[in-house]
């Protein structure tokens, strides 16, 4: 590599991975990502409603940055999720009222399309919207239409960018958290860890709810708090109708785009999310309720002709949105200290507009500290998926059986994960960087454990293939945090080995 600039990402959530993406283009930068967690993937961006949106629900005249670079993301993902193989659909979506009153504020989306250069945004009403999409209400009277809107997977986004990144000559370093950001005489020398100090040039703080404290700790920005806004979510069975065909949501609230009834990229129906600020310090509170329940059932209600029985729920989970003062991203780079850089309080569309965001801070990168970047010749654009034996054709599938008999061996029955999958995962996890292999990074890369039986049956299996790969003990796999939560196979342990009979 030429002599250059260390740059340290602070975060591997969909903003830092696309960033050290986007930086992993120059040979004269030596970029790491630096993790807290045992895995990629990030916090908000791995819960959240996955919608790409198209860009007229963002108030140009206050959130311009956010409008534009919402804009520009949905445009960049087209090229990007092909390129890396990411599952995504361009589905559209509609907005749904169901008051005549509620036509002026319609309109006021449509006013913001033109002034975002949203292409394709109009207002549709009753036989042109059933027509459109057989499962809303009948209640419904209109429905913005934006065409651009798509749904991707937002956890095999970042493993795809990370992985590309990695590919590319960038380092991951997981369980390192960021305590504190070190300068020398007004300059950025490094930032101390819990695995040591690190020496770096630049910082890009990328940490999600945590950016405030990572800023404040660079001593910018003290007035800058991020505070958590608990979104709760429901998914149905594969078998639960309606599917809409369709991104379908209720009119946007002062906090929130409304509540989103869609059909997920794994094909399921999912409803949600609430929207409830939580106390500052509250940022790790994921928990569900069933107050978010009955609203989220009451809201799609509105907007679906039926919704399907609680029976058919298979899983209740939560996200925290990094909400920043007056909504408004912090993305800069300070000269005080020099070389570290703030991109924090990505609430939504972040998702949206991670690949533009991206961009922005390269450019950002070279105006405040004129870097002069010279491109790697040999940079990769593209990444492969994981082969998935639920989207191969039978011949495709013998042929890969007589290969390799493992894409034969189903592991998880409800999904159609194969031993092979696993395998795989497991392997890409450690290619990036992945020091401690858990079941949940297997589960989000394989959907293993995803469906019906939400993992009943299968994770004991992936747990005792992980052992086996690691050479570790099978009641020390870890679950998402820690192994305490296989627990039915370190219950299972402990009895036996206290002696106690197991039927
Ligand atoms: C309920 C909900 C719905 C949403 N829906 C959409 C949507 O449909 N479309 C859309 O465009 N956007 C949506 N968003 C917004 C989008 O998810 C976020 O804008 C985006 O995920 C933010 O990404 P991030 O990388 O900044 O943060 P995160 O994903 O939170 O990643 C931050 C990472 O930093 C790490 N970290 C934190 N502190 C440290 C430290 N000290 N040292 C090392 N690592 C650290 C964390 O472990 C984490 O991995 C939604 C968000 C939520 C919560």
């Amino acid at each position: 590599m030429a002599a250059g600039r260390r740059v340290a990402i602070i975060g591997a959530g969909i903003i830092g991975a696309a960033i050290a993406r986007v930086l992993s283009r120059f040979e004269n930068l030596q970029v790491y990502i630096l993790e807290e967690n045992y895995d990629v993937g990030g916090s908000a961006s791995r819960a959240n409603s996955s919608v790409i949106h198209p860009g007229h629900e963002e108030d140009p005249d206050n959130q311009p940055l956010r409008a534009r670079l919402c804009v520009e993301g949905n445009a960049l993902w087209r090229r990007w999720c092909e390129e890396l193989e990411i599952p995504v659909k361009w589905v559209g979506e509609l907005m749904l009222f169901e008051r005549n009153e509620d036509e002026k504020e319609a309109e006021k989306y449509v006013e913001w399309a033109r002034r975002n250069n949203v292409a394709g945004v109009r207002i549709l009403y009753g036989e042109d919207l059933f027509k459109m999409d057989s499962s809303i209400s009948r209640n419904v009277k209109g429905g913005v239409y934006a065409p651009t809107a798509g749904l991707i997977s937002p956890f095999e986004a970042v493993v795809a960018l990370v992985e590309n990144a990695v590919d590319n000559g960038v380092r991951l370093l997981t369980e390192t958290r960021v305590k504190r950001i070190i300068a020398r005489n007004n300059n950025i020398v490094g930032v101390e860890t819990s695995t040591g100090f690190i020496e770096t040039d630049i910082v890009i703080n990328a940490a999600g709810l945590n950016a405030d404290q990572v800023s404040h700790s660079a001593g910018v920005e003290p007035w800058f708090r991020i505070k958590p806004r608990k979104g709760e979510y429901v998914i149905f069975d594969k078998d639960a109708e309606p599917k809409p065909s369709l991104v379908l949501h209720t009119m946007p609230t002062p906090i929130t785009k409304g509540v989103y009834a869609l059909t997920t990229i794994h094909g399921n129906l999912m409803i949600g999310p609430t929207a409830e600020d939580l106390p500052y310090e509250s940022k790790i509170d994921t928990s569900t309720s069933l107050k978010g329940l009955n609203q989220l059932v009451k809201e799609a209600g509105r907007i679906l002709r039926r919704t399907p029985p609680r029976s058919k729920i298979i899983k209740f989970f939560a996200g925290l949105r990094p909400e920043p003062p007056d909504g408004k991203w912090l993305i800069k780079a300070y000269s005080q200290p020099y070389g570290f850089v703030n991109v924090a309080g990505i609430r939504s569309p972040g998702l949206t507009a991670a690949p533009a965001i991206a961009n922005y801070v390269l450019s950002l990168l070279r105006e405040t500290y004129g870097l002069r970047l010279i491109e790697k010749k040999g940079w990769k654009p593209s990444r492969r998926r994981i082969s998935t034996v639920n989207e191969m054709d039978y011949s495709t599938l013998d042929k890969r059986i007589s290969e390799n008999p493992d894409y034969g061996e189903i592991i998880c029955f409800c999904n159609n994960v194969s031993r092979a999958e696993v395998s795989e995962a497991v392997e890409r996890m450690r290619a990036i960087g992945v020091k401690t292999i858990t079941f949940d990074g297997v589960k989000l890369r394989t959907t293993a454990g995803f469906g019906k039986c939400q993992a009943s049956r299968c994770r004991i299996r992936i747990a005792l293939l992980i052992s086996e790969a690691v050479g570790i003990p099978l009641h020390s796999v870890i679950m998402k945090k820690s192994s305490i939560g296989i627990g039915g196979i370190k219950t299972l342990w402990i009895e036996s080995k206290e002696g106690v009979k197991n039927d």
